[in-house]
């Protein structure tokens, strides 16, 4: 019998099972794969202002926190794993290539000006003082200096240590319910016919938190796949076309400070489907191309597509379902890798009977329940 048995091995899953068995918990984790969903695909930018949109007030504030919590949280998964994350404050610069983006920037800057964000905005000239890689036909940028980035595969490999030092058990098979005993989430099915019990169940299996069976209809998070799709390039040395990140209208070039460049992505809705698309990867590197125009001598070293676990309301599900013992933290969509820390110590607070951080409570699962869910 464990204390806690969490469904998946993600960037959410595996942050929880670390922080929970630092709690001094028994803790496992089951999955097949641990770190192959989209924590392995993402970019691993942490972008609590670039990615903030009108209306979304309230995950700003998610972010915000998480992105606050993140220094201490790489500190101490780093010292606590002997391993690096890659997490360098690096800061964005977002561009605009014509006067209709430049003006679109205009009213999102002030908009993010307005919610007390730190931002400042730039000429043409400015942008390209500040990156010299940018092409010429830039016409204006902002520079958010909040941004910061890790790398999402050293964070997973840094997390998997970490754990395996708190003596996490990580049981490399699926899920395959949920089991229920008096009413109650009693632990997890593996495979055929073993059983995990467990005191709490957290159910952290990214797009896939829907399908794992004996989960009640109404505990069930509504999420669904957002394919992303994504191109990893590689420089002949060591030093990058850009040292920030740069973010256009429809693509991101995040430069890892080694001479790699990450070209991302597409937000497709296409089901479970991950092949990689000619288009796509076209699209994507003439965009990179327009706004960073030495990615082109760069040599393509992967393209992948993952799978971004999102909500109808675009927010995660971070909370208690209906089903007691049952936790649920899942829903990220494009924001995971930034908010894994605030979502760890909200599940780990939930678990010890704490209260969690007051900036998870709008995303519980009780919202959609109660048909409430409204634009995060
Ligand atoms: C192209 C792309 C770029 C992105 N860029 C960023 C970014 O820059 N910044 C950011 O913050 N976020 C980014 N994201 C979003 C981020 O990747 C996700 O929000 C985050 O990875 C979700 O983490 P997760 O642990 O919930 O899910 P996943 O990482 O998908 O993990 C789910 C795990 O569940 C396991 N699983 C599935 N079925 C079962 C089962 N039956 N039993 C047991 N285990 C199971 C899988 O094997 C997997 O390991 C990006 C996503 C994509 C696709």
């Amino acid at each position: 019998m464990h204390d806690v048995a969490i469904i998946g091995g993600g960037a959410i899953g595996l942050a929880v099972a670390w922080r929970v068995s630092a709690k001094g918990l028994t803790v496992a984790v089951v999955d097949p794969s641990p770190g192959s969903g989209a924590s392995h695909v993402a970019a691993g930018m942490l972008a609590p202002v670039a990615e903030a949109n009108f209306g979304e007030q309230r995950l700003l504030d998610l972010s915000r926190e998480s992105w606050r919590r993140y220094p201490p949280f790489i500190a101490e998964l780093e010292a606590a794993s002997d391993h690096a994350t890659g997490y360098v404050r690096c800061g964005a610069v977002i561009v605009a290539r014509d006067s209709d983006e430049n003006a679109a920037l205009e009213r999102d800057h002030r908009f993010r000006l307005a919610l007390g964000l730190r931002e400042q905005r730039l000429t043409s000239r400015e942008c390209r003082r500040l990156e010299p890689g940018l092409a010429p036909s830039v016409r204006g940028g902002v520079l958010a200096e909040d941004d910061h980035q890790v790398d999402p595969r050293a964070l997973m490999a840094a997390l998997l240590a970490a754990c395996a030092r708190t003596g996490v058990d990580i049981v490399r098979s699926p899920a395959t319910a949920v089991c229920v005993s008096h009413g109650r989430a009693s632990g997890v099915q593996v495979g055929d016919a073993e059983v995990l019990t467990a005191h709490t169940t957290v159910l952290a299996a990214g797009c896939w938190s829907a399908q794992i069976p004996g989960v009640p209809r109404d505990a069930v998070p509504p999420v669904r796949p957002v394919k992303g799709q994504i191109v990893r390039l590689q420089g002949g040395s060591a030093t990058a076309p850009v040292s920030r990140i740069v973010r256009g209208r429809d693509v991101y070039v995040v430069p890892r400070g080694d001479g790699r460049v990450v070209v991302g992505s597409t937000v497709e809705e296409h089901g479970f489907d991950t092949a990689v698309t000619a288009g796509a990867v076209y699209e994507l590197l003439r965009d990179a191309h327009e706004l960073v125009p030495d990615i082109s001598e760069m040599e393509v070293t992967e393209v992948t597509a993952g799978l971004r676990p999102g909500t109808p309301d675009n927010g995660p599900v971070i909370g208690a379902s209906t089903l007691d013992g049952l936790l649920v933290a899942t829903g990220h969509f494009r924001n995971g890798i930034l908010l894994a820390p605030i979502t760890a110590d909200a599940i780990t607070a939930l678990v010890i009977g704490e209260t969690p951080p007051v900036e998870t409570t709008p995303f519980t699962p009780a919202r959609f329940v109660r048909g409430e869910a409204v634009v995060a």
